[in-house]
């Protein structure tokens, strides 16, 4: 049986493939996220800012799933940082998804010019401490970010939610998680699709009887990251869901290394203070 799940530093369980929802349209949300809870996806990664946390609650209660079967990430709104605002912008999303709990929240940016994660990181805890919300975590976070988080708290975030496709690989932040036991998380890890007509990735997907995409989502298992593809196409959904029967060898793991360009395709948190992702 294949190990579907990933362990994180406070020993709840992750799925390592989620279904991402980001630019899903939210009149659309309830049938996209239905067809992905049918295809296999137990892992869902919407935000506040995506304004369709709604659509994801309702597509939960009409599957028919236990809410224990099914993991549901969702993350705090940009202009929410500070304590009391980020308790009321996690009230807000608990009702739009109508939930009990949340699997897993996250400050989807670090905002530097602000300047209050940390605020927002005690309101997090203490979310945590009510059982609001069962792990904590952060998302676009730079080391920077990171060591400001440890010198603040001595809840180190579960995961750190980050741009990284074969183009933008992230190796300096990778390896901090590992020596600071934070899981990786992908976004846009098939660089929203700008990665997939690259050659070197048809052909080891020709070994294996697999697609370019399938060959990324599986790279990303593989280096032990979580990865959230996103689809609307329940066929391209279930390409996506289907990588549980492969692995890439250590070689081909590293010729993937040499795809690398340093070319994002979303904003960077260095900069990006906006109210939308
Ligand atoms: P992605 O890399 O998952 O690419 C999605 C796009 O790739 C699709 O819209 C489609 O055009 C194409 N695609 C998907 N599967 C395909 C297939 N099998 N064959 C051919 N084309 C295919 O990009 P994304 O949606 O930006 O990222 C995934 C998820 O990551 C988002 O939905 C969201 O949940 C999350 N995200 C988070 C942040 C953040 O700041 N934390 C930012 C962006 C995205």
């Amino acid at each position: 049986m294949v190990d579907k799940l990933v362990t994180m530093n406070d020993y709840h369980k992750i799925p390592k493939l989620g279904f991402g929802v980001y630019q899903v349209p939210p009149d659309d949300t309830q049938r996209v996220v239905g067809d992905a809870f049918e295809v296999g996806y137990r892992h869902i990664d919407t935000a506040a800012g995506y304004r369709n946390e709604l659509g994801v609650g309702r597509a939960l209660k009409s599957s028919g799933l236990q809410r224990a079967e099914v993991f549901i990430t969702t993350k705090l709104y940009n202009d929410s940082h500070g304590y009391q605002e980020t308790l009321d912008a996690f009230e807000a999303s608990s009702t739009a998804l109508d939930l009990d709990y949340v699997d897993l929240y996250l400050i989807h940016w670090p905002r530097p010019t602000a300047d209050r994660f940390v605020e927002s990181w005690y309101a997090f805890e203490a979310l945590r401490d009510q059982g609001r919300i069962r792990s904590i975590g952060v998302s676009n976070f730079r080391v920077p970010d990171l060591e400001k988080l440890a010198a603040n708290s001595t809840t180190i975030p579960v995961v750190n939610q980050i741009e990284l496709h074969p183009y933008f690989q992230q190796e300096e932040l990778r390896e901090y998680h590992l020596a600071h036991d934070i899981l990786t998380e992908s976004w846009s890890p098939i660089g929203q699709g700008a990665v997939l007509g690259e050659p070197l990735l048809a052909k080891i997907g020709k070994r294996y009887g697999k697609t370019a995409a399938q060959v990324v989502i599986r790279w990303h298992i593989d280096l032990g990251i979580i990865v959230i593809p996103k689809s609307s196409h329940r066929d391209r959904m279930a390409e996506n869901f289907d990588v549980f029967d492969f692995s890439l060898t250590a070689d081909e793991i590293s010729s993937i290394r040499s795809l690398q360009t340093g070319q994002r395709t979303g904003f960077d948190p260095s900069e990006f203070e906006g109210l939308w992702n």
